[in-house]
């Protein structure tokens, strides 16, 4: 199964979210997310989906993983998945071991991981020696409001909706608190706060929100690879701490834990090196005793393939969806949660294509 042909896509979906704009990512605030799509093409016919992290019509990305990336890819053996990997990881380590050469890393492999699936007629969860669930249990991770009364009625919505469990990006304490008031006892809430504070202003914030009772308390401490901070938050015992999107590889779990720097892993298959290098965090999270809850802010063939990963680990962590509704779905329904639950594809590999129709309609590059 030879790769013939390899290339990217760049999609983006409007969405509505309620509020302002949530993130900007350094450019201007949109309500668009973007899905990076990798496809690969090979001689038996099959076609082949990953999803590169990406954000905000990233022109620079995708070239980057076009001329770098891709062209290591195209005449190599699609089922040597692990060697593919390796020599990819090797010959371009001088570009970054985290960030673009990474995402796009993990684009091929899950990529290739789709191959290896429709190849042998196999879901993904069963190569992957699963599935322990059949669907998963999704929390709502909401974006970023910045006003108490709208992260209240978004809270109560998605509660509505179902969702039983729920993440803010908040860092105000009058907007965590309203949510958290919003919840009540219906939903756990979880913060998620992307790393804004120096060590002191997260020790801070983490004793004045221990009595919000918060699931964990995620990235709280600027940058995100400071993991001798983390480990002085996580050392103060009021919050379980979660980190990890912002890894690139096992090795930095390894780091992480080294440091005693989280309760809970979260890597990126579209940015952490794909299903294989999840496959490889998940087994060091088992043995280490740190909970493993992959990350997921992705809508293409990284989502699908966390939800394989997620029900393919014994743990069948929660499933983290970002709550907006998007204009068009690039698999209709397929992947949309019913209240709080979504199903794991069965079909051949990711089980789950990209819908043509939908990659034309919204394509930028
Ligand atoms: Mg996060």
């Amino acid at each position: 199964m030879i790769i013939t042909r390899a290339e990217t896509i760049l999609v983006s979906i409007p969405f509505k979210a309620g509020g302002i704009p949530p993130w900007s990512f350094g450019g201007d605030p949109k309500c668009n997310f973007d899905t990076l799509l990798i496809r690969l093409e090979t001689d038996s016919g099959l076609v082949g989906w990953g999803e590169a992290f990406s954000r905000n019509e990233d022109h620079a990305l995708k070239t980057m993983i076009d001329t770098r990336v891709l062209p290591l890819v195209v005449g190599r053996d699609a089922a040597s998945i692990a060697s593919l990997k390796f020599d990819l990881e090797f010959q371009l380590h001088n570009f970054g071991r985290i960030g673009p050469i990474m995402y796009g890393i993990s684009g091929v492999d899950i990529a290739l991981w789709d191959l290896l699936g429709k190849a042998t007629d196999r879901p993904l969860v069963e190569l992957l020696g699963g599935p322990f669930a059949e669907e998963l249990t999704v929390y709502a991770s909401l974006l970023r409001y910045g006003e108490p009364n709208e992260v209240a009625r978004i809270t109560r919505e998605a509660i509505e909706r179902g969702y039983r469990q729920i993440k803010l990006h908040e860092v105000s304490l009058p907007v965590i608190e309203a949510a958290v008031a919003a919840a009540g006892q219906d939903a756990s809430v979880m913060l998620d706060t992307n790393c804004p504070w120096s060590v002191e202003q997260a020790l801070y914030h983490d004793r004045v929100l221990e009595p919000l009772g918060l699931t964990w308390l995620e990235e709280p401490v600027w940058p995100p690879e400071n993991y001798k901070g983390l480990a002085e938050v996580r050392a103060a015992g009021r919050h379980r701490i979660a980190a990890g999107e912002n890894a690139g590889s096992l090795y930095d779990f390894v780091a992480m834990m080294d440091a005693k720097a989280i309760d809970i892993a979260q890597p990126d298959v579209a940015k952490t090196g794909g299903v294989s290098e999840l496959v490889k965090i998940a087994a060091l999270c088992d043995a280490m005793g740190v909970e493993y809850v992959p990350h997921c802010a992705l809508f293409g063939p990284g989502q699908v393939a966390t939800l394989h990963l997620n029900a393919a680990h014994r743990g069948v962590p929660l499933f983290e969806r970002l709550y907006c509704d998007f204009e068009a779905e690039l698999y209709g329904n397929a992947t949309l949660p019913i209240a709080g639950k979504v199903k794991v594809p069965r079909g051949a590999g990711l089980g789950l294509d990209p819908d043509p129709d939908v990659v034309e309609r919204y394509r930028v590059l």
